[in-house]
């Protein structure tokens, strides 16, 4: 158990900082997006929109990765699921269930 401990740990810790990179990355994109004028075809423009296509690809190859991390939780882990309530907006709010452990969702 030990041994899977030490692997769960690392997954988990590399999962947490994968996600970290999509939320930067979310929110490179929605600065670049903010720049950009659709009416104009400037050089500028297309360097925003090369921005944005790039992070979106970023964000792609980090997925992967994150999938990666969850086949390998799925592996290790022992899930113990529990079901909680997340809120998506005020009045909007969705039961998700995740594993205490490895923090893996039911579906992921
Ligand atoms: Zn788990």
């Amino acid at each position: 158990m030990e041994h899977n401990n030490t692997k769960i740990d690392f997954f988990l810790h590399k999962k947490r900082n994968l996600i970290k990179l999509i939320d930067k990355f979310n929110y490179i994109i929605e600065i670049y997006t903010s720049l950009l004028d659709k009416d104009d075809y400037s050089s500028e423009s297309v360097y925003y929109i090369d921005k944005v296509n790039f992070y979106e690809n970023e964000k792609k190859e980090i997925q992967t990765k994150i999938d990666d991390c969850n086949k390998n939780l799925h592996k290790f882990c022992n899930h113990q699921y529990i079901e909680d309530v997340i809120d998506l907006a005020p009045e909007t709010s969705r039961y998700i269930k995740y594993c205490i452990i490895c923090e893996c969702t039911e579906d992921f």
